[in-house]
Parts: structure tokens; sequence; C-alpha cells
């Protein structure tokens, strides 16, 4: 088995999708195209992945807003049917996204997720109506790399 160029010692067979290099578990970044050594997964990450200090303030700014919101409104109007809350979630994904300038993916449906929790244990939903929140924020920005 060939070595890790980053690890002399460790085997592995996974390589560079970039460079051909070897990498071990240690040095695998997972992108879009395919697992990248630390080096190459470097610029790839700050331009489409990583989203930006501000961008995150943005997204937990607009996102909190519209996940209380919303879990005050459905709490006050008392309809925490599975489709309210589903397009509640879908709604705090959207401004989430809009808010970090449009990003998606991991970070921002964990942003989106997180407000929607909140708002609905302040708006005293239940559980079922939260889960069905976070669904639909998935739904909405749970896939795709920073776009
Ligand atoms: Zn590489
Ligand atoms: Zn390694």
């Amino acid at each position: 088995m060939p070595e890790c160029s980053f690890h002399p010692g460790v085997e592995t067979e996974v390589s560079c999708t970039e460079c051909g290099r070897y990498i071990c578990q240690k040095d695998m970044v997972s992108t879009p195209v395919g697992y990248k050594c630390p080096e190459c997964a470097k610029p790839a990450r700050s331009e489409y992945v990583l989203v930006k200090p501000r961008q995150l303030a943005g997204a937990v700014a607009l996102g909190l807003l519209s996940g209380i919101g919303g879990g005050l409104v459905i709490g006050l109007v008392g309809f925490g049917f599975f489709f309210v809350a589903l397009a509640w979630g879908a709604l705090v994904g959207e401004a989430t996204r809009r808010g970090s300038g449009g990003h998606r993916g991991p970070v921002i449906a964990t942003v989106a997720g997180g407000s929607v929790v909140a708002g609905g244990l302040l708006g005293g939903l239940g559980l079922i109506t939260i889960v069905f929140g976070v669904v639909g924020v998935v739904a909405t920005v749970g896939w795709g790399w920073g776009r």
C-alpha cells in the first residue's frame, strides 16, 4: 500500500483529487469533487465553503429574527400543523441564507435549525412542530456548498 504524503509510515489508498498525493484519513478534506489534501482544499474552502464571520453574523441575526418571530406567531395563533411548520422552517432557512449573503450547507442549516428550535421553545410549540420546522430548514438550505 502507498504511504501518506503528509504522514510517513501511514498506509493509505486514497489520493488527493487535485494534486494526486496520497492522503490518510487525518488529511482528507471532503469536497464536492472528492477528497482533497489539506493544501489543495484550503483555497476552495475559503472561497466556496467557509462562511465568513460577518456573513455568519448576518445569518444568525436574520435566522433568529425569523425563527423566534415565526415561533411566537405560530404559538400565539396556535396552529402547529405540520405544513405550517414546514413553511416556517423553509422561511427561516431562506432568511438565514440571505442573511449570510447566499450561503447554503451544514453551517447555515445549523444556524437556521437552531433558530427554529429557539423560536419553537419560546413560542411554546410542540416537539413535532419543531421537528417539522427543522425538516423545512434542511430541505431549504441543508445541501449545497456555500452557494
Ligand atoms: Zn492536493
Ligand atoms: Zn496523513
